[in-house]
């Protein structure tokens, strides 16, 4: 037992007003020893995986990991009309992406299945029979005419609108007639009306009354299948969960899950509600950060485990957090010998949006640590650049080497939070020319015989000198010996090298794209020039006539 100091919240009917009691309480550890963690990620193919569900599945991942458990993908899809077709192959895939793979799931079966609930029908009527038998549940008749005008009433009276029980009141004999003659139904659970208490392991002792503000629930519906609350509960009991981790919406629901429990006899799981990832200013994530689906992420070229580092660096919950401030990626076996519940806060956590890319600029630096990553960086890079480039790409069997790529990338990774900023804009030179057009409106034979001996001045060094310092040195002497203003010739050389204003040092630039690209594209401007030269002569020639 170790002395905790825990929250205490309690929810308060109508007002649902979270009063927050700070005591100190004893609290057993959740790592006790002698109990074999089951934890489960439970999304609904309603939709795609995005940063909310990611961190739910994370830190139930992280969680089991820590603690030589199984984490289990179930899939909760009940609500066949809220239903997405492709969206749980897409969610396994994404969970597989990020390194997240379930010890159980639809597509890799287990002791524990089917773990599509869709699947688990009968499982749900038997259940729902012995709650009717035990008099925990009832079957209702109201027709949804009815509802509906409970609702109107509700709002017209201010009140929060809720079911009036009606149905608890009929009798044996009325509810058998009624199925006889096949009356369409749902069947209810029979809520008790009391201050339920539960030790929340973020949130410490949360107690609410739920008939405060709710009439007894449907667990079956009418087209026979369940609804979340009661699946829910009975999955997590047959698949023998033995921490439920899910996002704080879910919490005022749990004293329901728990009354459910009790009525069946079962030990319920313990729970831990992980408090709502916001923006830095407090709004919702989405209104600002955009598309927040994983996918999205995916295809916008950020590495898995920098997504990974991002999600679990806002809201605590590592020790890490007591390491000091310079941020560094973490595999997922150091997050999960570092994750603990108790280190969780329990107020919204925010997370910053720059840091995203500082994470994805941390991780490839990490990759190219290693010969095997650099390795598939390299193919990726080949991929992009043949993808964004096509046959535009300079001078492909040069370009496209491995060991091309790969100084590249070395060189860039100071440069670049993405593979894929090595295409955009400012970087595009380092594969295709720069248009013609770019070129400076210089014409004159100085400039042009200029060019052709700093051409043949390049080309006399050495490969092994073909570096950033030398060349540096390089063209000052040049430009000095010749009285040629040092920045004008910078500003002429950066034009024909990469088409930009601004970038890369001239040197630098050079030392990148090596002797032949660099002399190639001094002579296609010697070309441009010269024939722009011809013209003009031709033009004056014309003129004179
Ligand atoms: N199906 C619920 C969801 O999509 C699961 C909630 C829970 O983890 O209990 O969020």
């Amino acid at each position: 037992m170790k002395i905790m100091f825990r929250r205490n919240i309690c929810l308060f009917g109508n007002l649902s007003v979270l009063v927050r009691v700070y005591n100190f309480k004893a609290f057993s550890s959740t790592e006790s020893a002698n109990c074999k963690v089951r934890v489960r990620f439970a999304p609904s193919p309603t939709g795609y995986l995005h940063l909310g569900g990611l961190r739910t599945a994370l830190y139930n991942y992280l969680f089991a990991k820590g603690h030589n458990g199984a984490f289990v993908l179930r899939i909760e899809d009940t609500d066949q009309s809220r239903i997405v077709p492709d969206a749980m192959e897409r969610l396994e895939n994404d969970l597989i992406w990020a390194g997240i793979e379930p010890d159980e799931s639809p597509s890799k079966g287990g002791l524990y299945g089917p773990y599509n609930q869709s699947d688990r029908l009968p499982l749900y009527s038997d259940q729902v029979k012995k709650l009717l038998d035990s008099g925990s549940a009832y079957h209702c008749f109201c027709s949804d005419r009815r509802l509906d005008l409970l609702r109107r009433e509700a709002l017209r009276l201010r009140q929060v609108p809720r079911y009036d029980n009606r149905c608890r009141g009929l009798s044996q004999e009325e509810v058998q007639d009624k199925l006889k003659r096949g009356e369409p139904h749902c069947v209810r659970f029979k809520l008790e009306s009391h201050v339920e208490t539960f030790t929340d392991l973020v949130y410490g002792n949360v107690s609410y009354d739920v008939t405060q503000n709710e009439g007894d629930p449907v667990i079956m519906k009418t087209d026979g299948f369940p609804t979340y609350h009661f699946a829910n509960v009975v999955d997590d009991h047959f698949m023998e969960i033995s921490h439920v981790l899910r996002g704080v919406e879910w919490q005022i629901s749990t004293t329901k899950h728990i009354l459910l429990y009790k009525a069946f006899g079962w030990e319920p799981p313990q729970f831990a509600h992980l408090p709502l990832i916001m923006n830095p200013d407090g709004t919702k994530l989405s209104k600002r950060q955009g598309d927040i689906r994983v996918e999205s992420y995916r295809r916008d070229g950020i590495f898995s485990l920098a997504l990974v580092n991002f999600v679990t660096n806002a809201g605590g919950g590592f020790s890490r957090d007591m390491d000091g401030v310079k941020p560094r990626i973490y595999s997922l076996q150091e997050l999960s010998s570092q994750f603990d519940l108790k280190r969780l806060n329990a107020h919204s956590c925010r997370l910053m949006p720059d840091r995203l890319d500082e994470f994805n600029r941390l991780e490839l630096q990490r990759q190219l640590t290693d010969e095997k990553e650099t390795a598939a960086l390299v193919q990726r890079i080949k991929q992009i650049l043949t993808e964004t480039f096509q046959d535009k790409l300079e001078n492909q069997s040069l370009l496209l080497q491995d060991d091309h790529i790969r100084s590249v990338l070395l060189w860039s990774q100071k440069r670049i939070h993405r593979l894929t900023d090595l295409v955009e804009r400012n970087l595009a030179f380092l594969w295709v020319l720069p248009s013609v057009s770019s070129l400076p409106d210089i014409v004159n034979d100085d400039k042009l015989g200029m060019l052709m001996e700093l051409n043949e001045c390049l080309t006399k060094i050495p490969k092994s000198d073909f570096v950033k310092e030398h060349l540096k040195s390089l063209l000052r002497d040049f430009a000095s010996q010749r009285s040629i203003q040092f920045g004008q010739l910078m500003k002429l050389l950066r034009s024909l090298l990469s088409g930009l204003k601004e970038g890369p040092g001239v040197a630098e630039m050079m030392e990148i794209l090596g002797p032949d690209s660099t002399a190639s594209r001094i002579e296609s401007a010697i070309a441009v020039l010269k024939s722009r030269r011809e013209k003009t002569e031709m033009c004056k020639q014309d003129s004179a006539v």
